[in-house]
């Protein structure tokens, strides 16, 4: 029996895709980027936050069949069908539970529901191959082009996560390309120059920029942990702008708000 371990299910979500949609955050991730707005989804184990002031206690972590899953998500179909809407898988890293998520849109793709998978990329290729038939989509987070950052800040592997995102693009799968701009991280012209010019290798065509928010805070003080980013204030919208000029003529630019 496949089963998936469930984060969180977010219904009539509209920032993870186009139209209404139903959000699954799965459990585990493999990076530790610092700034992380869901730190509830990176272990795999089953967490209780409590949240200071309210006491109000919420569980994430869940193992559900695919069939409970599906029966689940299948409920709001007539929200999909009229808006355009559809299934988002993200996390955590929804790819670290490959075969479910494949079963999963394969599933909901059979009774005509779009997928989107939001993936950090940073997986071994055969990951992507057991899903990428069946979804529609993929959000592919790119933090930065500098390898070390990559590897000390993110916990990641930029080779890997370029190499994997332009074999998606190869495949002739849509894919957006979603950077966070995270002040005292990526924020300069410099670090985005070098994305653009690895993101042209890849032949990717969308990118979504996502400037840094705080609304993460009120999860680590829940978890007992010190956000680092507590008292970071997103960045002004001059350099956000700035930075979109820099892809403007090479890509379709989006600011997600
Ligand atoms: S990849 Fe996403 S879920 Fe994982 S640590 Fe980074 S921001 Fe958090």
């Amino acid at each position: 029996m496949t089963v998936l371990n469930v984060s969180s299910i977010q219904r009539f979500s509209t920032g993870d895709g186009p139209g209404i949609r139903t959000t699954v955050f799965l459990k585990g991730c493999n990076l530790r980027c610092p700034w992380c707005h869901n730190p509830e989804s990176i272990s795999k184990k089953t967490e209780t936050l409590i949240y200071p002031g309210t006491h109000r206690a919420v569980t994430y972590g869940k193992t559900m069949s695919l069939e409970e899953l599906f029966d689940d998500v299948i409920e709001d179909i007539d929200f999909y069908r009229e808006s355009g809407g559809g299934v988002t898988v993200s996390g955590g890293e929804p790819l670290l539970q490959p075969v479910g998520v494949g079963e999963l849109a394969r599933r909901l793709r059979s009774v005509g529901i779009s997928t989107l998978v939001d993936t950090a990329g940073c997986v071994p290729w055969e990951n992507f191959l057991c899903v990428a038939d069946h979804v529609d989509t993929f959000y592919y987070d790119v933090k930065t082009a500098d390898g070390a950052l990559y590897e000390n800040v993110v916990r990641g592997d930029k080779a890997l996560v370029f190499g994997n995102l332009g074999r998606l693009v190869e495949a002739g799968k849509d894919v957006a390309v979603r950077i966070p701009l995270i002040p005292g991280f990526n924020m300069s012209g410099a670090d985005h120059e070098k994305i653009y010019g690895e993101l042209k290798k890849t032949g990717a065509r969308r990118v979504d920029l996502l400037p840094f928010h705080r609304l993460g805070s009120s999860k680590y003080e829940a978890m007992g942990l010190t956000y680092g980013y507590k008292d970071t204030p997103p960045p002004e919208e001059a350099k956000i702008e700035k930075i979109k000029k820099i892809y403007e003529d090479g890509f379709i630019v989006r600011i997600e708000k």
